[in-house]
């Protein structure tokens, strides 16, 4: 039974229908193995079982009945700070641990809608703010791979769910980084979707002009299957854009004779680890033997990307948490003697460190007399770096680069450093300030048997043409295929 937890949806599809076995079946097999081994990795702040064998009896009747759902009875689990209906919604923070959503966010709906099962609420640093997921109320996740290390951040468990096969498929949120670099350090495909692709209705917002949703899979084809399930424009999301989505499932096989792949020298620096950097300029190789043209591009205004983002970020994030004052949600104080009294209370017991960093830092930026030097400035740097990717597209279809710059740290080593531990999303960040589609594919491993991530970037709302080229090296590549023993 453990072997259907190393399925990929695709492949559990297909089964499914053959009737090999039911969704209830697959459905206690990844909840059996989440009991025996999640007190290892703790990916889970909640395992929703009754919710799952619910909904997998429910696939199976449709089933039954010849019905058809794009995920029609495949488990997945969601990041916790994506709403679930019924469930806690605890973005990892004291502040809400006892608030339970009352209604589904967007892509919950549409995944319900396509039959999928939900396992459960998946562990992440604090209100997405980390990359290595050591924010978290709930404790660290450890990296399958070598449970002395992190999972990357801020998506962690969502990531590390994939090798600890606790999951077919994952949700979760990349606001400077956090799918591609945690898909990295687990060995697994992590995609950011364009901003405005995906709704972001019913995720609790960090920071709202670089929030997108999106999945973690096993393998690319999964990847785009959820994305085709989670996409398109939202009545209840303004952000969400009215582009028509590509059929990604179904376009992948075509061949990349021809596609332009950037490689922009300001992502091979110090700092960065020479066995990924071997191992990207392998699968850079790989891509010429497929019979694609690569070509050295310059994003010049790189080194800008994260001080940038850390202005940017950190002031969104401080107006969006203003809310968790203890009138509304979750957490309270008690003992308070006034309102005033009681919304300090509230917030310096309900907040970690690096939140109270971050809406200090975001505070100031935004302060009267500051706003100018720092938040505006940072915008128009950003601009700055939108036009390093336009020009860079003029060349290139796709720009392929490191997706972090070493694999799997340990528990402890940057979190005393702040500034060591932000430079872990230096290749993300840009794609969030400039909204463009990342992600971070699976390309070889170190000495020590750490995965290494490779990301690809593209054009805004041209997912389509990153998932063919992520394809295309997973299918004359094996990277993805290999899982940890727990
Ligand atoms: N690691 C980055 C941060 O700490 C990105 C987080 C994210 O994408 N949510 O802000």
């Amino acid at each position: 039974m453990s072997d259907f937890c190393a399925l990929t949806i695709s492949e559990a599809k297909e089964k499914l229908e053959n009737k090999e076995f039911t969704s209830i079946e697959l459905t206690n097999a990844y909840l059996n193995r989440i009991k025996k081994h999640d007190k290892d990795i703790n990916a889970f702040i909640s395992v929703t079982e009754e919710l799952a064998l619910q909904m997998a009896k429910s696939a199976d009747e449709k089933i039954q009945k010849g019905e058809k759902g794009d995920l029609l009875g495949i488990p997945l689990a969601i990041k916790d700070l994506i709403n679930v209906k019924g469930i806690p919604s605890t973005c990892a923070s004291k502040i809400l641990t006892n608030f339970v959503s009352p209604f589904d966010a967007t892509v919950t709906k549409k995944v319900k809608d396509s039959g999928a099962v939900i396992l459960g609420k998946l562990n992440m640093d604090e209100f997405a703010m980390g990359s290595s997921n050591e924010t978290s109320y709930y404790g660290n996740v450890k990296n399958p791979w070598d449970k002395e290390r992190v999972p990357g951040g801020s998506s962690g468990g969502a990531a590390a769910a994939l090798p600890a096969q606790f999951a077919a498929g994952t949700l979760g949120s990349d606001t400077g980084g956090s799918i591609r670099q945690p898909a990295a350090l687990c060995g697994c495909v992590g995609l950011k979707p364009t901003y405005g692709r995906v709704s972001r209705f019913g995720m609790i917002a960090f920071a709202s002009s670089l929030d997108q949703i999106g999945p973690f899979a096993k393998d690319v084809k999964d990847a785009a299957l959820l994305l085709q399930v989670i996409s398109g424009k939202d009545s209840f999301d303004a952000t969400s854009a009215d582009i028509p989505v590509d059929n990604y499932y179904d376009s992948l096989e075509q061949d990349i004779k021809g596609m332009k792949i950037g490689v922009p020298k300001e992502y091979f620096i110090d700092g960065l680890d020479p066995e990924v950097e071997k191992s990207i300029h392998n699968a850079i190789d790989v891509y010429k033997s497929l019979g694609a043209e690569i070509i050295d591009i310059s994003l010049p205004n790189t080194k800008y990307a994260v001080p940038t983002y850390y202005v940017i970020a950190p002031s969104e994030a401080s107006s969006n948490l203003a809310r968790f004052d203890g009138v509304r949600y979750g957490y309270r104080s008690e003992n308070s003697h006034d309102l005033h009294e009681m919304y300090f209370n509230t917030k310096s017991e309900g907040f970690g460190a690096e939140v109270k960093r971050r809406i200090m830092i975001g505070t100031f930026c935004l302060s009267s007399g500051y706003y100018d030097a720092y938040y505006l400035k940072a915008q128009k740097v950003r601009t700055l770096i939108k036009k390093d990717f336009d020009d860079a597209f003029q060349q290139c279809d796709v720009i392929a680069t490191p997706t972090s710059p070493t694999t799997a740290f340990k528990f402890g080593e940057k979190m005393s450093d702040p500034m060591s531990m932000y430079l872990s999303d230096i290749f993300t960040i840009s794609a969030n300030l400039t909204g463009i589609p990342g992600m971070s594919i699976p390309c070889g491993f170190s000495g020590n048997n750490l995965p290494i991530g490779l990301q690809l970037l593209g054009k805004s709302f041209d997912e389509l043409t990153l998932l063919r080229a992520a394809h295309q090296f997973q299918i004359n590549t094996g990277f993805h295929k290999q899982f940890p023993s727990l």
